[in-house]
């Protein structure tokens, strides 16, 4: 006992020392130190590290993040979790956590008016916290596609006039935002789109159907994407912010999902939808360029959000391995379950490191499509050989339908579709990489 306080001061004492003498081993120090096992108990617990971000910013920034990553895991803790299995057995989204999170400033903190570097760094922040303190990627999937999706383009192109009547209500939450791109001709080669903005006068008139329009059944705006031109690819396409009431425009609810259930989504049809000119984002044929900025945004925030997810994952498994017993021991004795708990946290550890490598990469806000891709492959990845693991790891009881052991795995399966597939973004980093 004397000699651990001995040695724990002489930690404490060589933290200090370097704190003073270089800051990159402090960060390295630092996070070793708080990531030892809580006193309180045997239980394992990972803190924020002190290095993660610690790398790119100063204190205030750092200190910053903390009380984002705490305030939002706390509103996920409380908003999120505590019904979240009955709200995944019934697929419904929580409207009530929907209005807290507005009234907690998620929305405005996730739809900035004016990008910069922080932005990025809050995003990642809140949405990693949104993951682990929730694990509702149902509710983090349709935040992405409100606040990203739909907002972030409309701030990105949309006219003063088209920011001032959806901004304040998409940032307060008050109004609900969904992206429509996906066809059933088209999927994952998404520039080859039926759906057509027909130039009438000064209108344009929209025909076309959209599947799987994350929040498309609740949802009051919507970005559109249709084709307004023959150049090849995304360079004939347009986007357009469109309120729910257009004429012509119609949505009905999709089937029920086997993961992301908390998170609603339809089918969007436009049958000769007319619409102003002033409803068209940005330039004709700015769509693809639109589109293509909002994924990289898109999946990076729901990789954060996986990445919280396989922490609250993890946790949850090392207090069932060393809680369950099997003929003469506790389960986490056995080297078959060490292995595979030590497996997943290894697979933790490194799709996180990489996340916020990736972020602390940027130099400004424009996130490199390549970098981004690659920690969204892996991570999902990562979190959906780790949801398969809880689910054995538990036995029978992992496949309950209403069994929170099974989330992980049915949630990874859902996003590794969700803003492109896992074959897309290896075609998007082989491109970077010249293969293409
Ligand atoms: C939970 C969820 C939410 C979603 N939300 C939205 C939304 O809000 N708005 C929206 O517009 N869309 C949304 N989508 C749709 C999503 O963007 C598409 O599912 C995705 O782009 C893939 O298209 P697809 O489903 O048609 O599959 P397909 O394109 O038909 O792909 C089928 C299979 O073929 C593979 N494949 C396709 N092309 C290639 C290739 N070139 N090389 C190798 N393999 C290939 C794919 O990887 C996949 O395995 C959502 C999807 C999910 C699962």
């Amino acid at each position: 006992m004397v000699l651990k306080n001995r040695l724990k001061s002489a930690q404490m004492a060589a933290l200090l020392m370097l704190v003073i003498i270089d800051r990159t081993p402090w960060r390295l120090l630092a996070t070793l130190y708080v990531n030892e096992k809580s006193r309180s108990g045997n239980r394992y617990f990972l803190k924020i590290k002190a290095g993660t971000w610690g790398a790119c910013m100063d204190s205030g920034t750092f200190s910053d993040l903390r009380s984002v990553h705490s305030r939002y895991r706390t509103f996920a803790r409380e908003k999120l979790r505590v019904d979240l299995m009955e709200r995944e057995v019934a697929a419904t989204a929580s409207r009530q956590a929907w209005s807290s999170a507005g009234e907690q400033g998620l929305f405005e903190l996730l739809i900035p008016l004016q990008r910069k570097r922080e932005d990025l760094l809050n995003v990642v922040t809140a949405m990693e916290a949104l993951g682990e303190g929730g694990e509702d990627l149902g509710f983090c999937l349709s935040i992405v596609a409100h606040a990203i999706g739909c907002a972030f383009v409309i701030n990105e192109a949309g006219s003063g006039e088209q920011k001032e009547i959806f901004l304040p209500g998409l940032r307060s939450g008050a109004a609900i935002g969904a992206c429509a791109m996906t066809e059933l001709g088209s999927g994952s080669d998404a520039f080859s789109m039926a759906a057509t903005a027909r130039r009438d006068g000064d209108d344009y008139i929209l025909d076309g159907t959209k599947l799987y329009v994350t929040n498309g059944p609740v949802a009051d705006v919507f970005v559109i994407y249709a084709r307004t031109g023959l150049e090849p690819g995304g360079l004939g396409v347009s986007a357009f912010a469109i309120p729910r009431s257009a004429l012509g425009l119609d949505v009905e609810d999709g089937s029920e999902k086997l993961g992301a259930r908390t998170a609603n989504w339809g089918t969007l049809r436009l049958r000769g939808c007319r619409l102003p000119i002033s409803c068209r984002l940005g330039a004709e044929g700015a769509g693809g360029s639109l589109f293509r900025e909002a994924m990289k945004w898109e999946r990076l925030a729901l990789t954060a959000a996986t990445v919280g997810a396989m922490r609250a994952s993890l946790d949850r498994c090392l207090a069932f391995v060393k809680g369950h017993h099997r003929f003469r021991d506790q389960l986490s004795k056995y080297q078959s379950v060490l292995h595979r708990i030590v497996d997943m946290r290894a697979r933790f550890e490194a799709g996180r490191a990489l996340l916020h490598s990736v972020v602390q990469g940027q130099t400004g806000h424009v996130l490199s499509e390549e970098m981004v891709s690659i920690a969204r492959l892996v991570v999902a990845e990562s979190a959906f050989q780790n949801g398969y693991d809880e689910v054995h790891l538990r036995g029978a009881a992992g496949i309950y339908v209403n069994s929170e052991a099974n989330l992980l795995l049915r949630n990874a399966l859902a996003l590794q579709s969700a803003s492109g597939t896992q074959e897309i973004q290896k075609a998007l980093i082989g491109s970077a990489m010249g293969l293409r």
